[in-house]
């Protein structure tokens, strides 16, 4: 039973372009214990290449649009104006029942939706350390054709464009070693702000007998 004291789940919304490793930096912060994943729903079809890691639940438009009629997503969007990709909030229940953080990897869209809808939610974005590089990334995948690449770059322009709107960290993919030391660091510093820890220190300072 909950004493209204317990420290709140932290949701964290992980965005970037494609191409940018947000994935890998993704499982980086799943390895941290006390975290899970959410598990979007897409449109989409599943890929070939489509790496256990990185997950989805596969649905066809109409179920999309009947989960969206029912109310059960946090966030949803078009993306490259192509499929539909959402976040089913029984994962935000899930985390707020198990007292896990939640590890949310969305685009921008879903990203400003989240942040309106739970202010206290946490953004980190992607950075690629180039464009060049980010080409080379996205061209060594061979997962896209030429214009699925040249759309995709100019989608990652719009959302660098973007992103110091409303994210909180910034996270420079360069080295991939050091990038996911950043984003678990990010996490790490993010359970031990005062502000989170005060409803402990209050029990701290009552197990004392009180404050003065
Ligand atoms: P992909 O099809 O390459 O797996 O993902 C395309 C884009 O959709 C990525 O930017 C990814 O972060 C985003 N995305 C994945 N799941 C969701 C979701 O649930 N909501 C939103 N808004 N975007 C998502």
């Amino acid at each position: 039973m909950s004493t209204g004291t317990e420290i709140r789940p932290l949701v964290l919304i992980v965005s970037g372009p494609s191409g940018s490793g947000k994935s890998t930096l993704v499982q980086k912060i799943l390895e941290l214990p006390g975290t899970m994943p959410s598990v979007s729903c897409t449109t989409r079809a599943r890929r070939a290449t489509e790496s256990s890691g990185k997950c989805y639940d596969f649905v066809s438009e109409g179920e999309f649009d009947a989960m969206v009629a029912r109310g059960e997503f946090l966030e949803y969007a078009r993306v490259f104006g192509k499929h539909s990709y959402g976040t089913p909030k029984k994962w935000l229940e899930e985390s707020r029942r198990k007292g896990l953080d939640l590890v949310l990897e969305i685009d921008v869209q879903g990203a400003a939706q989240v942040k309106q809808k739970l202010p206290e939610s946490v953004a980190i974005f992607i950075l690629p350390p180039s464009r060049e590089e980010l080409e080379h990334r996205l061209r060594s995948r061979g997962q896209d054709s030429r214009e699925e690449i040249a759309r995709r770059l100019a989608q990652a322009r719009d959302e660098i464009a973007a992103f110091g709107k409303f994210y909180d960290f910034c996270v420079v993919n360069e080295d991939v070693e050091r990038a996911g030391h950043q984003a678990q660091a990010i996490v790490t510093a993010l359970r031990c702000t005062n502000a989170r820890l005060r409803d402990r220190v209050e029990k701290l300072l009552a197990s004392f007998g009180g404050k003065d």
